[in-house]
């Protein structure tokens, strides 16, 4: 097993495009990482760069201690799973496992017992003398797993391994893959465009945006206390409301300004006290689903108007505008429990959590020390 370390990589492709900026990462040793962004953000860049298929720029890569840059793919004990799995179709099973021993010339004897010892820990047994065409699209992955896992890696690479699954079966080997390389304490990286399939798999998530790394943080702590706007609109689904206010001085505590309506912050004076010096500038206000409440008319909520609503069940997701907000601003979501009924145009009260509030800078990282809740969250 082994720890892995990014030290100031960049990668600049030949041509000019630079995938990847000054990324600092330590992943410890038996963790597992999970790196998560849009389309072209660079994770498969880092990725490859651990493999040995691409040349970092600037930087050191080390694993285990050891800097790796210039050695090659052979070398380096990491074994990677791409999302095209691409099984040799002409062998079985068995063969296919067999295959990166057999390159590595391999007694038989050793080869038969981490056939084995591959085949028991993937519920492979049963599939051994079968072709690929002979397997489900689940099996296979498996198979492409057990090929990966069979000569040992001290590092175990996955590139968006599930995407080619269909949606029942991708939250079923999911979790096959969380329980197994917890089983086998192999240090991993894992790369996905899903922040769901990421936020349950990983250790810690790394999350990335146009070739940089924006917050590394275990799923809870990135939920809660999101470090900058993109991270706090990139995970969770739906997303973090996120909108246009400020905040003004009110009697011994701060006022919130959405467009032409205001909230009285219930906040700690602490909070109160650090939130002053942001007063009157123009900030981002971030507040998840599930922390905005339908109130009763009495009760002097913000005012909003109906959008749309999702009845999905067992809940309801309820789209508004806030009254008095401009057009250029998104639509709310509050997320309902069970089935709740609305008609488009309908005038709505909400309630909003103060202590549930995130606020960002104009330079949109979340105010105070990447701190962005209100008040420590239990
Ligand atoms: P991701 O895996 O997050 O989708 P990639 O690491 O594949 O992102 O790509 C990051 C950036 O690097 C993109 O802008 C992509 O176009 C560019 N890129 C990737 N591979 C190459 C390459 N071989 N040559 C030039 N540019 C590349």
């Amino acid at each position: 097993m082994a720890t892995i370390d990014f030290e100031h990589i960049d990668k600049i492709y030949p041509g000019g495009t630079q995938a990847i900026f000054d990324y600092n990462l330590n992943v410890a040793d038996g963790e597992l990482v999970a790196f998560v962004g849009p389309s072209g953000c660079g994770k498969s860049t880092l990725l490859r760069l651990l493999a040995g298929l691409e040349t970092a720029t600037h930087g050191t890569l080390r694993i285990g201690g050891q800097a790796v840059n210039a050695l090659p793919p052979q070398q380096r004990n990491v074994a990677m799973v791409f999302q095209d799995y691409a099984l040799y179709p002409h062998m079985t099973v068995r063969r296919n496992l067999e295959f990166p021993l057999k390159m590595r010339d391999l007694p038989r004897a050793d080869i038969d017992k981490q056939v084995s010892w591959v085949a028991d820990l993937l519920s492979l047994g049963g599939l051994l003398d079968r072709l690929p065409k002979q397997l489900s699209g689940g099996q296979r992955q498996r198979v492409a797993m057990g090929r990966a896992l069979v000569r040992q890696p001290t590092v175990f690479l996955m590139d968006e391994p599930l995407s080619n699954l269909d949606a029942r079966l991708r939250v079923q080997i999911r979790a096959e893959i969380g329980e197994l390389l917890d089983r086998t304490g192999i240090t991993t990286v894992y790369v996905t465009h899903d922040q769901a399939e990421a936020m349950t798999l990983g250790d810690r998530v790394a999350v990335m945006d146009r070739g940089r790394l924006q917050q590394v943080a275990p799923p809870r702590e990135l939920y809660e206390r999101p470090a900058n706007v993109f991270v706090a609109g990139f995970i969770g689904n739906p997303p973090m409301n996120l909108f246009s206010a400020r905040l003004t001085a009110a009697d011994g505590g701060l006022n919130l300004h959405l467009g032409e309506q205001s909230w009285l912050l219930a906040l700690s004076a602490p909070t109160v006290e650090r939130w002053r010096a942001w007063l009157d500038q123009p900030l981002t206000a971030g507040i998840r689903p599930e922390h905005l409440h339908l109130v009763a008319a009495e009760a002097g909520g913000l005012r909003a108007t109906v959008a749309d609503a999702e009845y999905l069940g067992h809940e309801t997701l309820l789209h508004m505008r806030i009254d008095g907000m401009a057009a250029s601003e998104p639509t709310l979501v509050a997320r309902l429990s069970g089935i709740q009924l609305f008609e488009k145009g309908e005038t709505v009260r909400l309630s909003l959590d103060s202590t549930r509030l995130h606020l960002f800078g104009p330079d949109g990282l979340a105010l105070t020390d990447g701190t962005a809740a209100a008040d420590a969250i239990p």
